[in-house]
């Protein structure tokens, strides 16, 4: 971000404003710990601020301070479309294009508020008034540290805006382990640490709160797991009747395609997952080195994200969309085995 675009949203901050904070569709950790974060910081500077999600998340996100004042666009539309019509700033943050917004996409393009990207995304779209945009950081938690820190107001983090942020970065880097993980992200988790962050309390929200059925879900999908050597790819498969048997919650498959990632030898993976409700198959792509899986997921799923980690969806049916994926990798042999 250049000084004078800091210099501008600092004056813009100096007296109370109305502002909205999104996150992306189907919200994450990463999602939700940067907009409450974000979310006290503004409060603590006597802004009226809301954080509106486009739709619900997982249950093992919801011990974040304050989480319970989260609106959820889908179930909350004409609260929400008031406070967006009449927002002085929006911040969106996690995301690099408006349609990741879901249903929200039209009134927040429509709407007058300046706008400030706050996203690690690769290939942002230029919606925003203010873009903080940079793919080489860990998380857009990380990146809201660095932002309160460019506004020149470290010294204000407290310990409820060090735990969405610990768990944004936490979540984001798998457990620290990506290679977006740097030397810079371990000294802002320490200072997170220092400020009130309980790393150990945090994990255990996250990470420690299956469900018996979760875990019987995610038994189903290791026997479903398809192994392509040639490819040196590994695939997940879970039908809607499969998700019903182990009655699936939102959240239950986060983390599954991982699993497929760690065989050996293995350097892309992907899970498809049946969504009957919206008639699509919801997929997530991981990978190691420099295959990209978000020129994969742009080229061929209508998705996008990270070098290793991206999204996508298909229109066809789970059968078909596996056909047409291993169809497909032929052609990224040589990128898969010198990657
Ligand atoms: P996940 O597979 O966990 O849903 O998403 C992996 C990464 O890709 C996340 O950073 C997420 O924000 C991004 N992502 C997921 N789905 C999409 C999509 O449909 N479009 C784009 N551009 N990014 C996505
Ligand atoms: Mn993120």
């Amino acid at each position: 971000m250049t000084k004078d675009a800091i210099k501008n949203i600092k004056q813009l901050l100096e007296t109370p404003k109305q502002i909205v904070i999104v996150p992306h569709k189907n919200p994450d950790g990463d999602a939700i710990g940067s907009t409450l974060g974000l979310y006290h910081y503004l409060l603590k500077h006597n802004h009226i601020a809301t954080v509106i999600a486009p739709n619900d998340y997982p249950d093992f996100l919801k011990w974040m301070p304050e989480e319970s004042k989260v609106l959820k666009y889908d179930s909350q539309k004409e609260q929400s479309d008031n406070l967006i019509n009449n927002a002085d700033v929006i911040f969106t943050l996690d995301f690099n294009a408006l349609n990741r917004a879901g249903d929200m996409e039209d009134v927040l393009a429509t709407s007058k508020a300046v706008k400030i990207m706050i996203d690690h995304h690769q290939q942002p779209d230029s919606y925003a008034t203010y873009m903080y945009s940079d793919v080489s950081m860990s998380s857009t938690c990380e990146m809201v540290y660095h932002f309160i820190d460019m506004l020149g107001n470290k010294d204000q983090i407290d310990s409820d805006i060090s735990s969405c942020l610990y768990a944004g970065i936490m979540t984001d880097t798998g457990s620290f382990r990506f290679p977006s993980t740097t030397s810079k992200t371990h000294l802002v988790v320490a200072d997170l640490i220092d400020k009130g962050a309980n790393h150990s309390d945090i994990h255990n929200h996250i990470f420690d709160t299956n469900s018996y059925e979760r875990m019987q879900l995610l038994g189903c999908a290791l026997t479903n797991l398809k192994v392509l050597p040639e490819y040196r790819t590994a695939y997940i498969t879970l039908s809607q009747d499969e998700l019903n048997q182990f009655k699936f919650k939102k959240g239950d498959t986060e983390g599954f395609v991982n699993y497929a990632l760690s065989l050996n030898n293995i350097i892309f993976a992907a899970i498809f997952i049946e969504d009957s409700q919206n008639n699509i198959i919801k997929i997530s792509l991981r990978s190691k080195g420099n295959f990209s899986v978000n020129e994969f997921s742009r080229a061929h799923f209508e998705g996008g994200g990270h070098t290793n980690a991206a999204g996508g969806k298909s229109d066809l049916d789970l059968k078909l969309t596996i056909e047409n994926f291993i169809s497909i990798l032929p052609s990224y042999k040589n990128a898969l085995n010198n990657a």
